[in-house]
């Protein structure tokens, strides 16, 4: 009976438990967007984590971009994309709200009608949430209809983060076409944001001044990355400054006043003739080649 050999005991390695990444449920305030809806969300649609759901609120859209919108999530089935109607009122802050209020994920991605993230978007964004200290993030954008700044994040990247440890010891921003924010951190702050009924302010700035104000952290990640329309240089010079206007009325309706708040506006005005001469918004390279890696023929 020597030969009898009892086997060691392998040691069991004690198996740590996983803990699953936050869930994003992504938010697109919408109001006639037939022509940007599309691909923003095949965008959102082509990560590398899927999103928990894409929500996009149509307010009062009198175009076709609730039937754009239907199409994808039918050609989609199982994605989670949702379509919501918010025609109680006009306006960018109810609509925003309401898509809040109806998102199931722990983490909310904010973007506009014409962001397009990139595909490790939601990865990105997840991890950086993964330190329970923040509460919102944003990233920079490259612009898609500009060739000079449609090729990378970079130029945009360069300006933005300076800006960000400027400003950030007053008051750190968050851009509503590329940020997302804590499903609980919103809570927190949901009953003091501005409502902006005049519609005079910035209503992301205006996120991160509450957040601010109650002691949530908001962090600049690099690797969130969204392309964006520079559509808004299409406009007449006065409303392209009304539009920068808004930076100091935020701050400034909230009692903040410091010059490196004021760099935005400089920055956006400064840029507005140099961008309107390099681009004459015709569709660049990159809008072309991102269309063609989303699957989209159509000329823009
Ligand atoms: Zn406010």
């Amino acid at each position: 009976m020597a030969g009898i050999e009892i086997p060691r005991r392998r040691r069991v390695r004690s198996a740590r438990p996983v803990t699953p990444p936050p869930t994003v449920s992504l938010v697109i305030p919408a109001f006639n967007e037939e022509t940007t809806i599309e691909r923003c969300l095949l965008a959102a649609l082509r990560q590398t984590q899927a999103p928990r759901e894409v929500i996009v609120v149509d307010n009062r859209s009198t175009d076709g971009t609730a039937a754009v919108a239907r199409r994808v999530a039918e050609s989609h089935p199982g994605a989670g994309v949702r379509i919501l109607r918010q025609f109680d009122v006009q306006g960018l802050v109810p609509t925003r709200n309401a898509g809040f209020a109806a998102a199931r994920g722990d983490i909310i991605g904010r973007i506009d009608a014409d962001s397009v993230i990139a595909p490790d978007w939601v990865e990105h964004v997840s991890r950086a949430m993964g330190d329970p200290a923040i509460g919102a993030v944003t990233g920079p954008v490259t612009y898609y209809d500009v060739p000079l700044f449609g090729s990378s994040s970079v130029s945009d990247d360069l300006v933005r983060r300076p800006l960000w440890h400027l400003g950030k010891s007053r008051c750190p921003f968050l851009y509503g076409s590329n940020m997302a924010i804590r499903a609980q951190a919103w809570r927190a702050i949901e009953g003091s944001a501005c409502p902006d009924h005049d519609d005079v302010l910035h209503e992301d700035i205006d996120l991160a001044v509450h957040l601010k104000e109650t002691g949530i952290r908001v962090a600049y990640v690099p690797r969130m990355r969204a392309g964006v329309s520079a559509r808004r240089i299409e406009s007449s010079p006065s409303a392209f400054r009304a539009y920068t206007h808004r930076f100091n009325a935020t701050y400034e309706s909230h009692g903040i006043d410091h010059w490196t708040l004021r760099a935005p506006r400089h920055l956006l005005q400064g840029l507005f003739w140099g961008l309107r001469s390099a681009s004459s918004l015709t569709p660049s390279s990159a809008t072309r080649k991102a269309d063609a890696d989303l699957g989209l023929s159509r000329k823009v």
